[in-house]
């Protein structure tokens, strides 16, 4: 029975969907303005998990995962590179889903671009104007707090003593709002040059917020299972969502909210001031592998910090090869025909272990430890040479029933495919051309460990398979 920690309610709940076996989740994306720090990759791999799980639940899943595509950072940055804003943010969408694909995540049923749902946005915030939830002021247009009571559910922030509607302001809004804590759905944007889309109150753009409320009901129906993102999105962000969703359909938003912990590096809030802040490319430049990477961000539960250290990431680096090695040493074992009941009770009893550790708000960690329970009891049985061709097969389906939540373990060597290969040598030219010689010899190391040999030709590289 799967039970987890629900923001909204503050307590622990046995996980019930409003259809029974589907699900339906909504969780932030990135906005696409630069590359994605570690730090959201953290709360991308605990969405990615989530998803898994479901499924190894039984559960028939729709994931909606969004693109931020506008606001101030990227009509400001694009504005200075004098290009148009689908100019700047194609490079950083391309290089979010390779950084995505790369750390092995599923990619979900819908990724929607908040540009491309503008026109739903403009729908909702109309609907708020005609009732009362919404207002125009200056030609922008705002969210009315005092309409919606049960503003401030979910993030439980009191607001006595801050609402204000006259010196003590507690943003530097430029508009006149009816309340200080009114926040923007609309920014008039005029016949300036500025981008902007018309609608009927004027021409103008999208706050943030209504972006994720017009896209997860346009997909996900007006009131849906799951919705999960980063601890810092839960104010104001979620329960700016809430608002206008519940302020414009009436109803229940989401029933369960999930909220991912912060990623702290050696004890220090990560900043680019201090000179701690890692994307994950940097990793990559650095020569971590993205499956170590993925194991470090995935090894805390959700709801607790995450302390990322180097030490920690050197650590998870020999981890999960160790897992690779034990996985291929199972494969390749000379075993005799035959059943050894330690075995079947061993791999039994580290499933039952998995899933009773993931039942209990997604324990990864408790997860983690029943695999390698299983990884050292089987290797003492190798040892005594106790391994028969049948347990063979229940310890390599329970290895494929775990890594189909976490995939740590990787791609085994017969199904690294040419595409992985090309996209290698790709990656390998690219350092080359920009001079780091160690990355491309790391690389050609990498390839040549899987029995992949390079040649550079007046051509181009050629490869073949040893
Ligand atoms: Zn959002």
């Amino acid at each position: 029975m799967l039970r987890f920690f629900n923001t909204l309610t503050r307590s622990v709940h046995e996980f019930q969907p409003l259809e029974e076996g589907k699900v339906r989740m909504y969780i932030c994306g990135p906005t696409v303005w630069n590359f994605a720090h570690i730090g959201n990759f953290r709360t991308f791999i605990f969405g990615d998990i989530l998803r898994r799980y479901l499924k190894y639940k039984g559960y028939d899943v729709t994931h909606v995962f969004n693109l931020t595509d506008i606001d101030d950072r990227i009509i400001n940055e694009a504005a200075k590179a004098g290009v148009t804003i689908d100019e700047f943010t194609a490079p950083f969408i391309k290089a979010f889903w390779e950084d995505f694909d790369a750390l092995g995540m599923e990619r979900p049923e819908v990724t929607p671009r908040a540009t491309h749902h503008v026109p739903e946005m403009i729908a909702i915030i109309q609907k708020l104007i005609e009732n009362g939830h919404a207002y125009e002021s200056d030609g922008s247009i705002y969210y009315r707090i005092t309409a919606f009571p049960e503003y401030g559910k979910l993030s439980r922030i009191k607001f006595d003593g801050n609402i204000t509607g006259g010196s003590d302001r507690i943003d530097t809004d430029k508009y006149d709002k009816e309340d200080a804590r009114d926040f923007a759905l609309w920014k008039l944007v005029g016949e300036t040059e500025e981008p902007g889309w018309d609608a009927e109150f004027g021409r103008g753009r999208p706050g943030w917020h209504i972006e994720c409320s017009a896209m997860s009901m346009k997909y996900l129906g007006e009131t849906f299972d799951l919705h999960a993102g980063g601890q810092d999105l839960q104010f104001p962000h979620h329960e700016n969502e809430i608002a206008q969703s519940e302020g414009a359909t009436g109803k229940l938003f989401a029933k369960y909210w999930i909220h991912s912990e912060f990623l702290k590096i050696d004890d220090v809030t990560m900043s680019k001031s201090k000179g701690n802040f890692f994307t994950f490319r940097d990793l990559r430049e650095q020569g971590y592998s993205p499956l170590a990477i993925r194991y470090l961000l995935l090894s805390v539960p959700t709801r607790k910090q995450l302390n990322f250290t180097f030490e920690g990431l050197q650590a998870a680096e020999s981890t999960v090869e160790r897992l690779r090695n034990f996985r291929q040493l199972v494969s390749e074992a000379k075993c005799d025909a035959g059943a050894n009941p330690f075995i079947d009770s061993s791999a039994n009893k580290a499933l039952v272990e998995f899933e009773a550790a993931m039942d209990d708000d997604f324990n990864t960690a408790a997860a983690l430890a029943a695999i390698h329970n299983l990884v050292r009891e089987i290797n003492t049985h190798m040892a005594d040479e106790m391994l028969l061709e049948r347990d063979r097969e229940l310890v390599l389906d329970a290895i494929s029933r775990f890594d189909s939540v976490f995939g740590i373990f990787g791609k085994e060597d017969s199904e690294f495919l040419d595409n992985d290969i090309e996209t290698l040598i790709e990656e390998r030219n690219e350092a080359r051309r920009s001079r780091n010689f160690a990355r491309s010899d790391e690389i050609r190391d990498e390839l040549a460990a899987k029995g992949i040999i390079l040649k550079d030709t007046k051509d181009g590289v050629r490869w073949k398979r040893a």
